[in-house]
């Protein structure tokens, strides 16, 4: 072998320490396993465990990533019926048929708690995340667009279905849009208005509109998206230009938020005019990455022909998803949490968060370097700025500073019409405290006197952090 050969293949291989690797016999390794390829044999267990381990401390603390909605933190029972399911198989519907009676509770309380006009005809589903119950809801749009007598023709002649909703869209409904071949149209932020115009959305419908999303809430800024004026906008459309456009909530935080803490808000099936809802039972429904959620109104907002039909116990069972197989863990993680808490129990977790966002949004508006766009009010989740006076500094500069302490806090620019501004955001979660809130503030307090005596920002504009989604 050549020296060239031998210093690159060693670089292709992890590097072992003696207690765990070749001089260990129980490691059972001849040499240190490559890194990007299969090795010949097999190796210890706990020698292939404590290679892993070490390389995954490098990834940031979940707890204190304040850029992801997704949970970091779920309570020991639900962590130990998710393990005692970890080998269950959504899809394998016979097998398991508790597993999935347990999905169809979690639909039916989905349903009556958004307010559903029959929540025993209302279908839904679980999935992966909410992108994937966003691509289901926006198939179910398309398909009932072409179905109507009066577009199917032209449909079928090449006519090109649209998309109306807000620039601040999760990029979920680009991919949508992309994939299933529909032009997006999107309402631009206009001043301080960083979500969807109902006005200007409506100006934006024609007789190829499959449908109009509405965001509880953004991910921008956390705020609700105006459902109800939405609705009456489009109603104003219809008897105006006959138009008639149903809406989809794009409630991936907030349909687990706004339900306990905000009851009176009319934004789900109370308007008549939503089709569908989906939401993340990972985010605030306080799940482990990997389960969301999708609702339809009833069956006719749902074209059966898009539902495939699986044997489930010598009988019928339903099914509309992307997947096949999908792990039923968090599915059966969320009917726990469903179950613990109840309405009283939800209501108090996110009351907590809520708190935690509008103490700390308070806060550091009163450091007097910042302009808040939102207090954390609406979702527990704020976005600000730095005010225009200050020349020092800006977000990027204040997200890279906080970082250096673990947390990780994003900075990043806004979409049209509002490129010029950069925000810092935090999104409170459950396990995110009061106390570790407080701590938060007080790094932030101690940088603030380094951040005003540089001569000017240290990181460019529009580098986004890269770490928000
Ligand atoms: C997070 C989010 C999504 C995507 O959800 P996943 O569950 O991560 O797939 C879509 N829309 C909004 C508004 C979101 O906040």
């Amino acid at each position: 072998m050549n020296h060239q050969r031998k210093t690159r293949d060693e670089k292709d291989r992890l590097s072992v320490n003696p207690l765990v690797g070749e001089a260990n016999p129980a490691a059972g390794m001849e040499a240190a396993p490559p890194r990007n390829r299969l090795d010949a044999g097999p190796i210890a267990a706990s020698a292939a465990y404590q290679l892993i381990h070490d390389e995954l401390m490098l990834d940031g603390n979940a707890r204190l990533n304040l850029a992801t909605f997704v949970t970091t933190s779920m309570e020991p029972f639900a962590e130990r019926i998710m393990t005692e399911s970890q080998d269950k198989n959504m899809i394998d519907k016979d097998e398991y048929p508790m597993t999935a009676e347990l999905e169809q509770r979690c639909v039916a309380i989905l349903a009556d708690l958004w307010h559903a006009p029959d929540p025993s005809h209302a279908v839904g589903c679980s999935t992966t995340g909410s992108s994937e119950a966003c691509m289901l809801a926006g198939m179910a749009l398309k398909r009932r667009w072409a179905r109507r007598p009066e577009n199917a023709e032209r449909y079928a002649s090449g006519v090109r279905p649209n998309l109306v909703m807000g620039i601040n869209v999760q990029v979920c409904w680009e991919k949508f849009c992309n994939y299933w071949e529909v032009e997006p149209r999107y309402v631009p932020m206009e001043g301080d208005r960083f979500h969807l115009d109902p006005e200007a959305a409506a100006e934006l419908c024609d007789e190829n509109t499959i449908g109009v999303v509405a965001i509880m809430g953004s991910t921008f800024d956390g705020s609700y998206e105006p459902v109800g004026e939405l609705c009456a906008a489009l109603d104003r459309l219809q008897e105006r230009a006959g138009h008639d456009v149903p809406v989809h909530v794009d409630g991936a935080s907030g349909g687990m938020v706004a339900p306990f803490l905000d009851p009176d808000l009319e934004w789900d099936f109370r308007q008549p005019r939503v089709a569908s809802i989906n939401t993340s039972g990972h985010k605030y429904g306080l799940v482990y990455p990997g389960v969301g959620w999708a609702i339809w109104r009833d069956r006719e907002a749902l074209p059966d022909e898009l539902v495939f039909h699986v044997n489930y116990l010598g009988g019928d069972m339903p099914t509309f998803a992307l997947n096949f197989s999908r792990p039923g863990a968090e599915v059966v993680a969320q009917y726990y949490y469903f179950l613990r808490l109840g309405r009283d129990g939800y209501r108090a977790v996110q009351q907590a968060s809520r708190d935690v966002a509008t103490h700390l949004a308070r806060e550091i508006s009163a450091l007097d370097s910042f302009r808040m766009l939102t207090w954390g009010d609406e979702l527990p989740v704020f976005a600000f700025t730095v005010k225009d006076e200050v020349t020092a500094f800006n977000v990027y500069d204040v997200s890279r500073r906080l970082r250096e302490r673990g947390w990780q806090v994003p900075a990043y620019s806004f979409p049209a019409n509002r490129e010029d501004l950069s925000v810092l955001r935090v999104v409170c979660r459950n396990g995110f405290s009061m106390d570790l809130a407080d701590l938060l503030l007080q790094d932030l307090k101690r940088l603030l006197p380094e951040l005003h005596a540089q001569p000017g920002p240290l990181h460019p504009a529009m580098t986004s952090t890269g770490f928000h989604h």
